[in-house]
């Protein structure tokens, strides 16, 4: 291991729920570097909902007053422990939203590690392999993840068109490759909610070769919906009748919303094909929740699930038909700042950012 680590890391971190939109500069000691973490250098970092809902304490209390989201994140590795074999000091690197994960159990070596019972998240997540430290995200200075966590990064891709794909590229990717195969011809997805994650589920479907319809609440990501690859557009806000025009239309339905009170589960259900399924990568606050009865699903013999990121190997080939496809993130840069991460909090809660927030000049920041 290298010795550039320093002892304290920095970041902008909130302290309780009522300040989510009030990220302070805080100092922090970092968690233990374990053989297999690599130490990032932070250059940029994506704001997913996810940080929203952890910072406005939709999904659970904070374990630490600290607190420091951000799971989007690029930088340069500084340091590696002792067992590290896939990186190097210098090589550019992304860490989505987990963090790390036993290393034994059947997930962990059939490719589902995401889904290992003793997994770390990014943030606010207690780490059984380091003490019970509360880990920390990447608004900040430095980052530390187990390297089966952390993704090298291709010479043509950008940090900052990079940073969205950690989280919210895998999230989509992994349920779509998992569902719909590596060709996706002749089938039709739906993709709901035109945020984050959903204009990149647009692009992949529409790269995998299915038709893309794009389900919004209003129209007024009509245009743009179609410029990313969605070959039809609803309003489901506006055309209250949506549903008799696709009926047993869909293969495949993603959720991407953050949140149900626009959204009729029954209307989604009702027009997939015999056998298919709608799953719910959009996580809302705890509790709210999704009314269903058995007889919702009879009709069609449908089922309702959900997915939680990717594993490393999904990484790799949504990367890889990233750069085939030439899919970006369309992203607002930010410098990140006090100020900054409280604006760019505000106007992702408004809706009112296309589509994504990164934040750029960690340098300026931390030094
Ligand atoms: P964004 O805010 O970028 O996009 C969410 C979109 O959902 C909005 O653009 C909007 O689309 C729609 N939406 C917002 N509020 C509502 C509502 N009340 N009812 C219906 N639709 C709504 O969020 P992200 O893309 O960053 O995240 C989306 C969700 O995915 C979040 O819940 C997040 O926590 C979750 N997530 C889940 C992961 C997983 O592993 N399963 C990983 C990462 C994130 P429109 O304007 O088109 O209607
Ligand atoms: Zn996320």
């Amino acid at each position: 291991m290298t010795q550039s680590v320093p002892e304290t890391f920095k970041g902008f971190g909130v302290d309780k729920k009522e300040n989510w939109n009030k990220p302070k500069l805080v100092e922090y000691k970092h968690k233990q570097i374990n053989p297999h973490d690599i130490v990032l250098e932070n250059e940029a970092c994506g704001l997913c909902y996810s940080d929203i809902h952890t910072l406005q304490s939709n999904w659970g209390p904070y374990n630490r007053n600290d607190l420091v989201v951000g799971h989007e994140i690029v930088g340069k590795v500084i340091a590696v422990g002792s067992a590290v074999t896939q990186f190097k000091v210098g090589q550019r690197v992304g860490i989505g939203a987990g963090n790390s994960a036993c290393r034994e159990c059947g997930r962990c070596n059939h490719d589902n590690e995401q889904y290992c019972k003793k997994m770390a998240g990014t943030y606010n997540n207690v780490d059984p392999r380091s003490n019970g430290y509360v880990t920390q995200g990447g608004y900040s200075s430095h980052s530390i993840a187990d390297e089966q966590f952390a993704f090298a990064i291709p010479e043509s891709l950008p940090s900052t068109a990079a940073a969205p794909l950690m989280c919210a590229g895998i999230t989509v990717f992994s349920p779509l490759i998992r569902n719909l195969g590596k060709d996706a011809k002749g089938k039709t997805v739906g993709i709901i909610g035109i945020g984050g994650l959903g204009h990149l589920a647009v692009q992949f479907a529409n790269a995998l070769g299915a038709k893309v319809v794009a389900f919004s609440r209003s129209s007024a990501k009509k245009e743009q919906a179609l410029k990313l690859g969605a070959h039809e557009f609803v309003a489901t806000g506006e055309e209250k009748d949506w549903t008799s025009k696709y009926d047993d239309e869909f293969d495949f339905i993603l959720n991407c919303a953050s949140g149900i009170d626009g959204l009729n589960l029954s209307d989604y259900l009702s027009v997939l094909k015999v056998d298919s399924k709608f799953i719910s990568v959009g996580l809302p606050p705890a509790k709210e929740q999704f009314g269903v009865s058995p007889f919702t699903f009879l009709k069609n013999g449908v089922a309702f699930g959900s997915s939680l990121l990717g594993s490393k190997t999904e990484v790799t080939e949504m990367l890889r038909l990233a750069a085939e496809n030439d899919i970006k993130p369309w992203i607002e840069e930010v410098p990140i700042s006090e100020e900054n991460c409280s604006k760019a909090l505000e106007r992702c809660v408004a809706g009112d950012v296309r589509y994504r927030f990164v934040f750029t000049e960690f340098d300026k920041a931390f030094n």
